[in-house]
């Protein structure tokens, strides 16, 4: 029998439900039920290797989860008497070829700065250590002496333990079978033994969670792939306390088990296994392995410790492990039911990352938001197509390969392509245009020149072969005109006679004033951090326009939504139902002005304003904003007409030499200027004022808006000691790229959220978050000798709170 109710019914017992139900316990929350349709670790979890890393990622979140999971798994045994198995022998990633080695002098710049104890040693040193590795062709190991290994079995159930000592329930033979709903959020959940009425579900079944969650019509686009390990018979000389070794350059990892090598797989194409449906009674279960597959893999690793092809193998073992469509688990409230939550698809690191992962939705569920920044696992960034059976066998094939892959900058993803695209897609074909995948969307990068193929010769962490096409495409948005076709960006009509009342009161900024004007806000939580950066366009009394970024997409949507209540509004997804044509530079008046017949005079027309126009047969939604930092304007075509006024602004544009230009451009352009990107240099972790949009917030506007106390408390407290601001490399070679480290005096105070080429501005330039014992005032940065750490060196910077490039907007008004 079950109990009739509890506050939160975790479904599943692998080590992913088995950490929710211990941290909301730890929290406080003890009313938990934890349903296992088996036994505790029976599906993915009983097999894991128990690789212990803390080493390896450039995301804040990912790092702080697996330092977090390390030191809970060291202290678990002292609380519930269950010891985990952390052996914290050592773990070596090896760099064997150069792009390698700059990923990692990077990464462990940026780990160190996490926290991590990460040493940069020589292929000698690798050779001490783990003796048996061939080490002739190293160029250097990556060692953090703390790292090692765990039983994930044995810290599954000391978690477990820890959570029924405070008081969790845990079901075993006990399987979710439906979740009860009214209106919208989870009721309770049925089961094999009766229905328990809850408050909050946490959808935890590993590879399961998909199909669980279909049923509830809850999208999870995970999907199940072959994962492998080799145990050899006993090694002789291999120590039992030797560190970890990784070579993902020869797909393989390695570390001592009864005596013998573990040999773990990580092959560049990969199988997915049961696209249909997993069995619903597949329990402690191994796959039969794929020998001729995976033979050219294991000769590969087997090479980097040579041993381990004369010994004899024990076992080849194959089990099933989630993969998502992006690499990053699944994780938080479903934008489709209120209090379902879903915590899965891990891709292969849910031991070393599953005690933060308990922590971060624990804290979620307890206090109505998460603490770290989820913008690259929250599920609301997936979309429901990708848990179509062909995507999700398509795209899988690709993801296990990218764990070991070299990350270089600017790698587009290869499968499941072409699944979104714009109304002008092959137009921009046929201007040579470079596709990447943005949300699933196919978006222009970049333009080769007549002639030119548009590919990537070779990845590289430096200038790439387009890197002089994209400087000229920056250049002619900053002194000529341009095209870029950002369709992808999501769009909202809100009508209804209290839409401008309600957005106004979900917005920071005032958006409910004078129709035909266009107003950037933010949408803030009762925190005063930031759920979305958007625009909204006030056509009239009551109807508004919404433009938020591609990866905002459901979460825009589903915050509105849900701040609707009763109100007389309705939010209509128009994203697919218009093209976005952008047109942008100093010319860009000049060129409009030849297709339509509005004046577009800036007396008439002028920054911030919006209005239907006129080009050829179409009816144009035109709107004079930038997001680059010049005179332009965003053109809003229904989809049906977006080929025609495409053709128009390209017959005209010759004239005026419009150019094509793609999001390389965009991201240099915006760059300079230090717009914000969210999920990129804000997330929702930043307070609106610490991100530097003070400016937006109408913090006086009468009936106030969600989270002004917060904001306003903040303001009151005094200076802020941690602030957005935009760091200039003034060598102009190096490249920044991700997480480069930031000094003050040599002091670390932060890192690069993100960065790109400002040619304009002549180097390197981006946004760091920097965090100070002071206010970081402008006397902060002027009194201090700045430097970004880049791959191991030091390069002065110049920093500022104020945009470096046109600082009073002159450009913009263009008049
Ligand atoms: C070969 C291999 C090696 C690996 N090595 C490592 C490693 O070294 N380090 C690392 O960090 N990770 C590793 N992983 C990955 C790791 O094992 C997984 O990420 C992790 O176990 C996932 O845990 P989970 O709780 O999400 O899923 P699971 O362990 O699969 O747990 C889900 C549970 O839900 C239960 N369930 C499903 N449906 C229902 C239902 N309807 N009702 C009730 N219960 C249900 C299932 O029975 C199951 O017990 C490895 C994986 C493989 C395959």
């Amino acid at each position: 029998m079950v109990p009739d109710r509890a506050r939160v019914v975790v479904i599943g017992g692998g080590i992913i439900g088995a950490s929710v139900a211990y941290h909301l316990a730890e929290l406080g929350w003890t009313d938990v039920v934890l349903l296992e349709r088996d036994k505790l670790t029976s599906g993915t979890t009983w097999h894991a290797a128990g690789l212990m890393v803390t080493f390896g990622s450039l995301s804040e979140t990912s790092t702080r989860l697996r330092r977090y999971s390390r030191d809970l798994y060291a202290r678990l045994e002292a609380e519930t008497g269950l010891a985990t198995g952390l052996k914290q022998c050592g773990f070596i990633e090896l760099a064997t070829e150069p792009g390698r080695l700059e990923e990692y002098r990077r990464v462990a710049a940026f780990n160190r700065y996490c926290g991590v104890d990460v040493h940069e040693i020589s292929a000698g040193e690798v050779k001490e250590l783990f003796p048996l590795a061939r080490t002739d062709d190293v160029l250097a190991g990556f060692y953090v002496p703390d790292d090692g290994r765990v039983n994930p079995v044995d810290v599954t159930m000391s978690l477990a333990r820890g959570a029924r000592m405070r008081g969790a329930t845990i079901l075993e033979n006990t399987a979710a079978t439906g979740v009860l709903t009214r209106r919208g959020a989870v009721t309770g959940v049925r089961t094999t033994a009766g229905d328990i009425s809850c408050e909050y579900v946490v959808n935890c079944a590993g590879m399961w969670a998909r199909q669980l969650g279909e049923q509830a019509g809850v999208s999870i686009p995970l999907q199940a792939a072959e994962h492998y390990y080799l145990l050899t018979e006993p090694v002789e000389g291999l120590g039992r306390d030797w560190p970890v070794l990784e070579d993902p350059g020869s797909y393989g990892y390695f570390r001592e088990e009864s005596g013998g090598l573990m040999l773990g797989l990580f092959e560049s194409v990969c199988a997915p296994w049961q696209v249909d449906r997993v069995p619903d009674d597949f329990s402690f279960g191994t796959l039969p392995p794929d020998w001729d597959r995976m033979a050219p893999y294991l000769e590969k690793a087997m090479a980097r410790v040579p041993v381990s092809a004369e010994v004899g193998v024990r076992t080849f073992f194959c089990g099933p492990e989630s993969f998502t469509p992006d690499l990053a688990p699944i994780v938080g409230e479903a934008p489709e039911l209120r209090r379902y939550f879903v915590a899965a698809g891990l891709n292969s690191i849910g031991i070393l990352t599953g005690g933060g992962m308990g922590q971060v939705v624990a804290r979620w569920i307890v206090d109505g938001r998460p603490d770290v920044d989820v913008s690259a696992m929250h599920i609301d960034r997936l979309q429901p197509y990708q848990s179509n059976p062909e995507y999700r066998a398509s795209r899988t094939v690709e993801s296990l390969g990218l764990v070991y892959e070299t990350h270089y900058p600017g790698r587009a993803m290869r499968t499941a392509r072409m699944a979104r695209r714009s109304p002008v897609h092959d137009r921009l074909v046929a201007e040579r245009a470079y596709f990447r995948e943005v949300s699933g969307w196919e978006a222009a990068d970049w333009y080769a020149p007549p002639g030119v193929e548009p590919a990537v010769e070779r990845l590289s962490w430096g200038r790439q072969n387009w890197f002089g096409y994209w400087e000229s495409e920056h250049h002619a948005a900053r002194e000529g005109v341009i095209v870029m076709d950002m369709s992808f960006m999501s769009k909202y009509v809100v009508q209804g006679r209290d839409a401008g009342r309600v957005l106004d009161y979900v917005s920071a900024n005032r958006v409910d004033g004078e129709p035909g004007v266009i107003t950037y806000t933010q949408w803030l939580n009762e925190g005063g951090t930031i759920e979305a950066d958007l625009t909204v366009t006030k056509f009239d009394e009551d109807r508004f326009f919404v433009v938020a970024t591609d990866t905002a997409h459901r979460h825009a949507q589903t915050w509105l939504r849900r701040h609707l209540g009763d109100a007389h509004a309705f939010v209509t997804d128009v994203t697919t139902g218009y093209a976005q044509l952008n047109v942008q530079g100093p010319r860009s008046r000049e060129l409009l002005s030849a297709v339509s017949t509005v004046d577009f005079a800036d007396a008439v027309f002028p920054y911030r304003t919006a209005r239907h126009i006129d080009i050829g047969f179409a009816r144009v939604l035109c709107v004079r904003i930038t997001y680059l930092g010049e005179l332009g304007y965003e053109l809003y075509i229904p989809a049906d007409q977006a080929v025609h006024v495409y053709e128009r602004l390209v017959e005209a544009g010759t004239a005026y030499g419009l150019r094509h230009a793609g999001l390389k451009a965009l991201s240099s352009l915006r760059m300079e200027k230090a717009y914000r990107d969210y999920g990129h240099d804000i997330d929702n972790t930043d307070s609106v004022l610490e991100a530097g949009l003070g400016f937006a917030v109408a913090l006086d506007k009468p009936g106030g808006f969600v989270g002004r106390d917060a904001v306003a408390a903040q303001k009151a407290a005094g200076p802020l000691r941690r602030r957005l601001v935009q760091v200039l490399l003034r060598d102009p070679e190096p490249l920044m790229f991700h997480a480069e480290v930031v000094r003050r005096d040599g002091q670390p105070v932060g890192y690069v959220r993100s960065a790109s080429y400002g040619f304009t501005l002549g180097g390197a330039v981006g946004l760091a978050m920097v965090e100070a014992g002071e206010p970081v005032d402008q006397s902060y940065l002027d009194s201090g000798e700045w430097t970004v750490e880049v791959a191991g060196t030091r390069y002065p910077a110049t920093v500022s709170l104020r945009p470096l490039y046109d600082p009073t907007n002159a450009r913009i008004r263009g008049s």
